[in-house]
């Protein structure tokens, strides 16, 4: 068994190439679950439907959110009453939501993702990090702002000056999921809002600690391949490189999978993890992601 620790868009990547390797019933997938909140009166958990869409070849993976070639009938229609909608959710994708919301609010999250992870056809095991309902907030130079608020309403673009995030407890199974694997793959997801929730659940870095834990850097040269990790790790004193992600990891940390620009940056980190991996992590083509993939089941010892 391997498990992979996921956001919603720099590991869905690399879990395009994984499936395509690795028995997609041999991957247990724990993800992000910190920014999910109601949104057009469905429960919207925007990393678990990418990750449910990704293990099932439906993703909109140009924009790394949605289903393929959806339709937004609903969407404009909502528009056009003028009940705007904060996220532009399409018709296929506001079925899933609608269900989800639904099957939640009877059996709770896990049960929820479980039983829409069958319907989809798909073999692996994708568990929310918490049940629980969890506040993110972004302070920033224009005030406090909601997760979604700061990265749709304003572009990300305000000055980051802190990160918060309420403690939640683990879903039932992860620790257990981590403890059993051969082999827990961090995926180059961003390592403040998406990495860190699932590390600060009770158990988890003690579990990392006993299984072989590897890392792929979303981090290249000093800035993040997307989104906004670099102004959200400069606000909480992380250096925005490979090492300040390295860092943040350094107590169970057993591989660091870096990029090729980055190589001069090997025996710096060499201090802070034990192997040191350099390749090409800039995911734009299906032979990039299952060389990374392949690469990464290799290392594991
Ligand atoms: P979010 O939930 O949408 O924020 O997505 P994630 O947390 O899963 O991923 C965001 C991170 O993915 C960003 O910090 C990016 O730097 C990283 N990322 C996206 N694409 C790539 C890629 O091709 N290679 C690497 N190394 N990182 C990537």
């Amino acid at each position: 068994m391997i498990t992979v620790l996921s956001g919603g868009t720099g590991t869905p990547k690399l879990l395009q190439g994984l499936k395509e390797i690795v028995d997609p019933i041999d991957l247990t997938i724990i993800v992000n679950t910190l920014e999910n909140e109601y949104f057009s009166g469905v429960y919207v958990s925007a990393d678990i439907d990418t990750v449910l869409y990704t293990m099932s070849d439906m993703i909109n993976d140009e924009l790394w959110y949605g289903v393929k070639d959806d339709t937004f009938i609903t969407h404009d229609r909502l528009n056009e009453l003028g009940c705007t909608e904060l996220l532009r959710i399409g018709d296929i994708d506001r079925a899933t939501k609608i269900q989800k919301t639904q099957l939640m609010q009877r059996y709770g999250l896990l049960k929820a993702c479980e039983i829409q992870a069958k319907g989809m056809g798909i073999k692996s095991k994708i568990i929310p990090m918490s049940e629980q309902n969890s506040d993110i907030s972004i302070v920033t130079d224009i005030g406090e702002l909601e997760f979604h608020d700061f990265l749709i309403k304003h572009q990300s673009k305000p000055e980051v000056l802190d990160v918060k995030f309420s403690k939640v407890a683990p879903s039932d199974g992860i620790i257990e999921a981590i403890r059993n694997s051969e082999a827990v793959i961090i995926g180059p997801s961003n390592p403040i809002t998406s990495i860190l929730p699932i590390l600060s659940l009770d158990g988890v870095r003690d579990a990392l600690k006993d299984t072989y834990v590897v890392a792929v850097s979303p981090i290249i040269g000093s800035d993040a391949v997307s989104g906004p990790a670099s102004k959200f790790m400069k606000a909480l004193g992380v250096d925005v490189s490979s090492i300040g992600v390295a860092n943040l990891y350094h107590d169970f940390l057993d591989n660091i999978v870096i990029d090729n620009e980055d190589s001069n940056l090997k025996s710096q980190l060499n201090q802070i993890v034990n192997k040191v991996t350099i390749t090409n992590t800039i995911m734009n083509s299906l032979g990039v992601k299952k060389n990374l993939a392949q690469i990464i089941i290799d290392s594991i010892p």
